[in-house]
């Protein structure tokens, strides 16, 4: 069963020891997409359950920096008109 990224298209895995195993996970390398992959054998049939998440932790320190510098530049802005007159 290969995986392909939603986001980039890359292969994230082969997963080959889910229908022994039952789950697998694994992550993309490009951008951090991680695929779960579930199988069950039901009544006589076959069930695969993928689903892909991407946890955005990162995301929010660099907003946090980012709002940061804008305050900063804001900042010295407003002392280089306070200074100019
Ligand atoms: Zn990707």
């Amino acid at each position: 069963m290969k995986v392909h990224c939603p986001r980039c298209d890359r292969r994230i895995a082969e997963f080959v020891r889910v229908e022994k195993v039952g789950v697998q996970m694994a992550v993309c390398r490009n951008c951090n997409i991680q695929a779960h992959a579930s199988y069950e054998h039901k009544d006589g049939n076959d069930y695969w359950d993928v689903h892909f998440e991407h946890t955005n932790r990162r995301g929010d320190g660099s907003l946090g920096f980012a709002g940061f510098l804008i305050l900063t530049i804001v900042a010295f802005i407003a002392l280089f008109y306070f200074f100019a007159r």
